[in-house]
């Protein structure tokens, strides 16, 4: 019988493991007395005081941190913002410009309509929200889990 990895042992004391290692730990009581051990430890750790640090841990990682170089533009990079103000500039002017004239098509359509659409608008936005909210939640998994491919 081959018994579970540390870090196995370790999820499974986390409660993050997988069925497996569950299963594994009912018939084996090596490794369940090793989770029995580790969650011993974790219910320890939650009752150890917080410490008191007279400096400030933060700044000091902070510090300690590789700064990214700081880089302005390059001409070819100005370019490419001044065009795509432009662009978005020749995009809103026809809004800005025909606004009278877009809010009386507005009047005219029934109410109706204008509900349909904003609640369209509304449920696109939040699927669109709850996906932005998983792939968050798996990249923090895999940053925690330390498998994040940069
Ligand atoms: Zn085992």
């Amino acid at each position: 019988m081959n018994h579970l990895t540390e870090t196995e042992i370790q999820d499974c004391a986390l409660g993050t493991a997988g069925l497996d290692q569950i299963e594994h730990l009912s018939s084996c009581p090596l490794c369940d007395s090793e989770v029995a051990n580790y969650r011993v430890i974790l219910a320890t750790m939650d009752e150890l005081p917080q410490p008191q640090l007279d400096f400030d841990v933060t700044e000091l990682v902070i510090s300690r941190l590789p700064q990214p170089p700081v880089t302005s533009p390059t001409p070819g990079e100005r370019w490419v913002y001044v065009i795509a103000c432009f662009v978005l500039a020749l995009l809103f002017a026809p809004l800005y410009l025909y606004r009278n004239d877009l809010l009386k098509m507005t009047r005219d359509v029934q109410p109706m309509a204008l509900c349909l659409v904003g609640l369209t608008a509304l449920v696109i936005l939040v699927f669109h929200v709850r996906e932005m909210y998983r792939e968050h939640l798996k990249k923090l998994n895999a940053l925690i889990s330390g498998d994040l491919q940069l």
